[in-house]
């Protein structure tokens, strides 16, 4: 038996669950309920019947045959590559880049335009909020060059401390990385802003919009960004790729990341001509099947409709925070102004390991633990680790009464 579905009214809940294979199964001879979408999201039918397709019809490697298969590989690779320029509202597929996720991509960022541009004695502002992908490749790259590292301050609610970042910019800024969406605490940064105060000081840039690209329409021009980077595995596409997009500008002037085959133009004993964008950064065969699987996830979120998916996800944050504050007990880890469909908890006296096991056993798929932003949450809130439900859009206000259920058992067991 599934667990109990009521519509969300703006999308067919029901219907969509249908295209979610994985959702129909039991655990611990529960229905499943998935809330670990922040960690990865479910695959709908479009996009895993897509794998098969493109191993059954056109496998075959892209940009080197002239052969019919090969071209036909190549042609849905570049469509696809065509599908993320719409999907960021980029101006050109040069600034697309296949990557293998986030990580992949904020590593290419620090190695090749965060080389070139930060310095001895510079600095690089981040924030405390950050994922470790976007905190590690900077820390590296800061130690490299003996420059300093500097966190935006993060407040009770989660928010970012925008005056203090205001503050920390001088002359010897060269970077800025920040994420959109917080993958722990669930806030909306107020990416713009921090675009537009950066840009006044000449200053680029990056974007992490691993959380933001399943919940938000993301749109390159209307930020300004100078990069963003983001995976296909947390918006209904495959693992092992992502897309880097970067201004023209910036990508023309960078160095390759990794050196081989495809990223050249013409190769002799003695030197190499790299090739034009984005190929100079596509070193080596691709992910294939994963780049031209990751159209058909971006297909299954435009059908949807972004407007349609925030929506129904708001929905679903209002009634777990209702429900939340009826069972009572319940300490909410960021409560930002703007969030999105995470929500971060400890059931006050009980260790967050303790609830996730027990949640699993009722078959509620939770994260516990520090959600890969380990200083956020012992440093800044001094926490042994939160539980994190994160609800995607097949995810249904019959599922929270059920994660509900779990915590107010828990709480008789502990309390
Ligand atoms: N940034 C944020 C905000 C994330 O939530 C994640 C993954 O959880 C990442 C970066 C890293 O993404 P990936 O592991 O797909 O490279």
């Amino acid at each position: 038996m599934e667990a109990p579905v009521k519509n969300t009214e703006l999308i067919d809940t029901a219907k969509l669950r249908e295209e979610f294979p994985i959702l129909r199964q039991k655990l611990n001879g529960k229905p499943l309920v998935y809330f670990d979408n922040a960690a990865t999201s479910q695959k709908p039918l479009s996009v895993i019947n897509a794998v098969t397709e493109y191993y059954e019809t056109i496998n075959s490697n892209v940009h080197r045959g002239i052969h019919t298969l090969s071209e036909k590989a190549t042609e849905a690779y570049e469509n696809s590559r065509e599908k993320a320029r719409s999907f960021v509202n980029a101006e050109s597929t040069n600034e697309i880049v296949f990557v293998k996720g986030t990580t992949d991509g904020i590593n290419l960022i620090a190695s090749s335009f965060g080389n070139m541009t930060v310095g001895e004695g510079d600095e690089v502002i981040i924030s405390e909020m950050e994922h470790h992908s976007n905190m590690v490749p900077w820390q590296n790259l800061c130690r490299q060059k003996n420059a300093e590292l500097k966190y935006i301050p993060v407040n009770d609610d989660g928010e970012l401390m925008m005056d203090e970042f205001r503050s920390m910019i001088n002359e010897k800024t060269k970077l800025i990385s920040v994420v959109y969406i917080s993958n722990t605490l669930g806030t909306v940064n107020p990416v713009k802003e921090i675009i537009e105060i950066a840009h006044s000081h000449n200053i680029p840039v990056v974007i992490d919009a691993a959380q933001a690209a399943p919940h938000l329409k993301l749109d390159v021009k209307d930020l300004d960004c100078d990069f963003m980077a983001f995976s296909g595995h947390k918006m209904y596409g495959p693992t092992g790729i992502g897309i880097l997009y970067g201004k023209e500008k910036h990508l023309e002037a960078m160095p390759p990341y990794q050196f081989g085959g495809e990223m050249i133009k013409s190769v002799s004993f003695d030197k190499t001509e790299f090739n034009i964008l984005p190929y100079k950064f596509e070193a080596g065969t691709p992910n294939i099947s994963g780049a031209i699987v990751q159209g058909a996830a971006v297909d299954f979120i435009e059908k949807l409709g972004h407007e349609n998916i925030h929506n129904s996800e708001m929905k679903l944050l209002e009634h777990a925070n209702n429900l939340f504050e009826e069972i009572g007990g319940i300490r909410i880890i960021g409560t930002a102004k703007n969030k999105t469909s995470v929500i971060s908890f400890i059931v006050e006296g009980v260790h967050p390991y303790d609830t996730g096991s027990i949640l699993d056993n009722l078959g509620i798929a939770v994260r516990t633990g520090f959600h890969c932003t380990q200083p956020l949450i012992e440093q800044r809130y001094k926490l042994p680790g939160t539980v994190r439900a994160s609800f995607a859009v097949y995810n249904t206000t019959g599922e929270i009464d059920l994660l509900a259920d779990g915590l107010k058992k828990i709480k008789k067991m502990f309390l």
